[in-house]
C-alpha cells in the first residue's frame, strides 16, 4: 500500500496499483455510465456498464505502458503506474532531452492512435457494419461502438494542447527544443492555467460539478508548473533533474509527466 494505493500486479518490470477511491467513485459513477444505453430483459444494464468502465480504464492503463516503456527506450526511469479516479499516472523520469520527453509523452496517445484500427475492426467484427448503434442493436454491438469512441475521445482531450494533459507536454518538449525548457515550462504553464481558469468560470456558470474537478486539477497542476519553472530559472541546469526530483517527492503528483484524464464523465 503506497499513499492509499495498493499494488495489482507487475508487467515489464513495472508495478501497477489502484488507488482505492477508484471504487468509491466506480460505484457512483457506473450506474450512471451506462444510463440510456444498454437495454434488454435477463441482461442487467449495470453489467455491461461496469464493463465499459473497467474497459476505459484498461485502454488507461495500456496509454500508460506506451508512456513508460518509451521513457525506459531512451534511458529514462519508469517505477510504476497509479490507476485512479481521474484516469492514469505514469511515474517516469526521462532524461534531461527534450527529445527524449518528446517522446515519453507522444507514445502515450500514440496507444490510442494504434487503437483506432483495433476498435473500428472489433465493432465491424461484431455488427457487420460501421454504422451507429440504434435501438435494435444488441448490448454487444453498443459496447463494441462505445469502446471505439472512449479511445477516440481520450485521444482528442489528451492531445489538447493544455499542460499538464499529453498535448501541452508535447508542446513543452517541442517549445523547449526552442527556447529552452524553463521558458518552455513558464509558457506552457500560463496557457495551463489560463485555460483552466476560463474552464472553472464556465464551469461555475453552468455549476457542472465534474469540469470543476477539471478545472482546479488543471490550474493546480499549471500552477505547480509555473512555480517550478521560476525556481529552475535560478539555478545550475545540471541541478534540474534533481530538483524535479525533489519537488516530486514532496507533491507527490509533481513528478508524474503524464496525466490522463478521461472526458466521459459528465
Ligand atoms: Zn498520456
Amino acid at each position: 500500500m503506497i499513499n492509499g494505493s495498493f499494488k495489482l500486479f507487475r508487467l515489464f518490470g513495472i508495478d501497477v496499483f489502484l488507488h482505492w477511491s477508484w471504487f468509491v467513485i466506480a460505484i457512483f459513477l457506473i450506474p450512471q455510465f451506462g444510463k440510456g444505453t444498454f437495454t434488454g430483459p435477463g441482461n442487467t444494464p449495470i453489467y455491461w456498464s461496469a464493463l465499459l468502465y473497467v474497459t476505459l480504464f484498461v485502454i488507461v492503463l495500456i496509454h500508460e505502458f506506451g508512456h513508460a516503456l518509451a521513457c525506459r527506450s531512451v534511458g529514462g526511469q519508469a517505477r510504476h503506474i497509479v490507476l485512479w479516479p481521474l484516469g492514469g499516472v505514469a511515474f517516469v523520469q526521462p532524461p534531461h532531452r527534450p527529445g527524449a520527453h518528446l517522446w515519453s509523452i507522444v507514445a502515450g496517445p500514440l496507444v490510442n492512435v494504434m487503437l483506432i484500427p483495433v476498435t473500428i475492426i472489433a465493432y465491424f467484427l461484431v455488427s457487420g457494419s460501421l454504422m451507429l448503434p440504434d435501438l435494435a442493436s444488441s448490448n454487444l454491438e453498443k459496447f463494441a461502438f462505445y469502446v471505439m469512441a472512449l479511445n477516440f475521445m481520450l485521444l482528442i482531450f489528451n492531445m489538447l494542447p493544455v499542460y499538464p494533459l499529453d498535448g501541452g507536454q508535447t508542446l513543452l518538449a517541442l517549445l523547449w527544443f526552442v527556447i529552452g525548457r524553463v521558458k518552455a515550462l513558464k509558457v506552457v504553464s500560463i496557457i495551463g492555467l489560463t485555460a483552466a481558469g476560463f474552464v472553472l468560470l464556465f464551469s461555475i456558470v453552468t455549476t457542472d460539478m465534474w469540469y470543476i474537478i477539471l478545472s482546479l486539477f488543471v490550474g493546480m497542476q499549471a500552477w505547480n508548473g509555473y512555480r517550478l519553472a521560476k525556481t529552475l530559472a535560478k539555478m545550475d541546469p545540471r541541478l534540474y533533474d534533481e530538483r524535479i526530483a525533489k519537488q516530486a517527492e514532496q507533491d507527490n503528483v509533481e513528478q508524474r509527466i503524464v496525466e490522463e484524464i478521461d472526458p466521459w464523465r459528465q
